[in-house]
């Protein structure tokens, strides 16, 4: 073989397997992934752990199954302040996070790549700095999450969630729903729609985000979390620990709002099996 022709090889062979990084290696991974069976302890684990599960019709059951298999598979998971991330903490994590993406594609968490596990609600000191004047806040949080992929949860908040499927909070769901809201570049309240579904979501969630401060502003007691009311973002975070955890109470107070969310996750939690699935 020509010393031409042996490079003309290599470069085809080259550019193959560039193509083949760059556009099938993920998906021929995750098939991969997917041929392993589902551990009965993991099954067993979000029986107890995510209460959704146990609602899910078989279909279902087996497509939140297989999201966790590949979150848990793809996500880095750190703890932080001295706790240890364990497979019951990553199973619980992810069991509730994809929740979200149960109907919807899972590359939707493509961009999210860590999370990272506090044992308890944590101190986060804040400087900003607006000229002469330096302001230094310290706040506590429970969780949050940042467009570059990081999400932070405080385990105790995770437990309560786990705990009790009517529980309005969700701390799980809550930023992992940021997550989402971060896929068009900003988090605004609003992922990405388009067309029809984009219009009717602008209509709806502006009218109910107004009609919630509107009420604050009033001292009415609010239909929602009126954290929900600090910006459209934290509205939308919200709505969707509202969406999964108290869907009855939501399509009561706000039928337009439950259609818009149902619209986007694909999925309505009041009615998700004609013939619910065996325990
Ligand atoms: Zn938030």
């Amino acid at each position: 073989m020509s010393a031409a022709l042996t490079f003309a090889v290599f470069a085809v062979a080259l550019i193959a397997a560039a193509v083949f990084f760059l556009f099938f290696y993920q998906a021929w991974r995750r098939e991969r992934k997917l041929k392993e069976p589902f551990p009965k302890t993991w099954r067993r684990h979000l029986k107890s752990q995510v209460p959704l599960y146990r609602k899910l019709p078989r279909h279902l059951r087996q497509a939140l199954e297989q999201r966790v298999q590949l979150f848990i598979a793809e996500k880095e998971f750190y703890g932080c302040d001295g706790f240890e991330v364990d497979e019951g903490v990553k199973l619980t994590i992810a069991g509730h996070a994809c929740l979200l993406i149960l109907a919807r594609s899972y590359s939707d968490f493509d961009d999210v790549r860590s999370i990272l596990v506090y044992p308890d609600a944590y101190h986060v000191r804040d400087i900003e700095s607006d000229g002469m004047v330096v302001r230094e806040s310290n706040e506590i949080r429970a969780g949050e999450a940042s467009s570059r992929g990081q999400v932070v949860l405080a385990w105790k908040e995770c437990e309560l969630a786990a705990g009790n499927l009517h529980n309005s909070h969700n701390v799980i769901l809550h930023e992992f729903a940021h997550q989402l809201d971060y896929l068009d570049g900003t988090a605004d309240g609003a992922p990405p729609l388009s067309g029809e579904q984009a219009g009717h979501w602008q209509h709806t969630m502006t009218t109910a985000y107004e009609d919630l401060r509107h009420s604050l502003s009033h001292h009415h007691k609010p239909w929602l979390d009126p954290y929900g009311a600090t910006e459209p973002a934290e509205f939308f975070a919200v709505l969707t620990e509202a969406f999964f955890q108290q869907p009855d109470h939501l399509k009561h107070k706000q039928p337009e709002v439950y259609k818009a969310l149902q619209g986007y996750y694909r999925l309505d939690p009041m009615n998700l099996s004609d013939e619910p699935a065996r325990p």
